[in-house]
């Protein structure tokens, strides 16, 4: 076997979801239990907010916005206070700033000509290289109606029809041939990246490749998420270790694109009340799946099918009627049987079905491009 696929075999392992740990390599599981499946959201088991209140988003992101202030000194503005200097504007809570929430949509030009970059962090010994400043002090505003992790997780498409597929852990050495398959299919796909790779690479060094094939998602309109920087169980980390975890991760894609996501998955589906909360406040939408291909436990030529039956098998409890039925599908890029030959099993199978070639979460969920992301210091990556 090439000493790539052992070590990406190793790695597979130890990264095993934990909450699937009791599924035999030839079980199917019920991707579709009971008649669960009825495209709301699914309230986390410990939150009390069943969609969350205007007023308690609103009163959270008059919390954030102003904790993001601090340091900057960009000032007030509007009524009693004026406008803001040139090259930043004025927010609808009044506060100056040169983000997307201050500036409304994506505005590059301002951004670029506005000269004022954050300050870089001061906890440097988090880091082990340079890798730019914190993006813990970007703006956090709530957009769209897709709701956010304190709301609890998503684990359908809303829209009727769709499929997306998902794929985590990644980017691999295999990522590059999917988006060549993908590209084939017209389809797009949401790719939940691990920043270090699952401690093979760290992906905004030029050195892996991985900041170019990153930039190809993103320009090819698949969808950019977060799976945290080194793939911990965000429910079993203290609160430092869970802010580098994603903040380290947001400054990789921002060194790579000029972007933080605000899509995320946590490793091993795991996410408490704390983590949930967390993820709120940092701006994040929970998303989870309800097609679990479990391609991990099936990567292997013999083994594949397995995956392949629990797609069939979500098929036929949908029913073949497009109108009536979604599809939030989990794969996973580092397994070469799923890049390989899953993928495309997928893709024919629901074009069969009658269903459409894949869009991103984002997409799935009815939300626009312009919110899966949020505007982060320019990038620095330059490979
Ligand atoms: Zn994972």
């Amino acid at each position: 076997m090439h000493p790539v696929i052992i070590l990406l075999a190793a790695i597979a392992v130890a990264a095993l979801p934990r909450n699937v740990d009791h599924i035999e390599p030839n079980e199917t599981i019920d991707s579709n239990p009971g008649t669960g499946y009825n495209n709301t959201w699914e309230a986390s088991n410990k939150s009390t907010v069943s969609n969350g209140t205007l007023t308690s988003q609103r009163n959270r992101v008059i919390v954030n916005m102003h904790m993001a202030t601090v340091g900057f000194d960009y000032g007030r503005c509007g009524s009693g206070f004026g406008s803001c200097k040139t090259g930043s504007c004025c927010s609808d809570y009044g506060y100056c700033g040169i983000q997307e929430p201050y500036c409304g949509d994506r505005n590059s030009t301002k951004f670029q000509n506005s000269g004022a970059l954050y300050p870089p962090h001061t906890n440097a010994n988090i880091y082990k290289r340079s890798t730019g400043p914190t993006t813990s002090i970007i703006p956090r505003r709530k957009v769209g109606s897709v709701p956010y992790a304190g709301s609890g997780e998503i684990r359908h498409c809303t829209e009727m029809g769709t499929v997306a597929l998902t794929f985590d852990d990644g980017p691999s050495a295999y990522t590059d041939d999917l988006l060549d398959l993908l590209d084939e299919y017209g389809a797009k796909a949401t790719f939940f990246i691990t920043g270090n790779n699952n401690g093979v690479h760290e992906i905004d060094d030029c050195s892996t490749g991985y900041p170019a094939i990153i930039k190809r998602m993103y320009d090819s309109g698949h969808q950019i998420a977060s799976h945290t920087w080194g793939h911990p169980d965000l429910s079993g980390v203290d609160e430092e270790e869970f802010d580098r975890q994603m903040y380290r991760n947001e400054m990789a894609v921002r060194n790579i694109l000029g972007i933080i996501p605000t899509y995320m998955r946590p490793p091993y589906i795991s996410c408490d009340y704390n983590c949930a909360e967390k993820l709120d406040d940092m701006g994040y939408h929970n998303i989870y799946f309800d097609v679990d291909t479990v391609d991990y436990w099936n990567n292997d030529a013999e083994l594949i099918h397995n995956s392949m039956n629990n797609v069939d098998a979500a098929i036929a409890a949908r029913g073949e009627d497009p109108s009536q039925g979604s599809f939030l599908i989990l794969q996973h890029d580092i397994h070469y049987h799923s890049v390989y030959s899953l993928t495309e099993y997928i893709l024919a199978a629901m074009a069969e079905a009658g269903y459409g070639t894949s869009v991103t979460v984002g997409t799935c969920l009815g939300d626009p491009r312009r919110n899966w992301y949020r505007d982060a210091q320019p990038a620095t990556v330059e490979c």
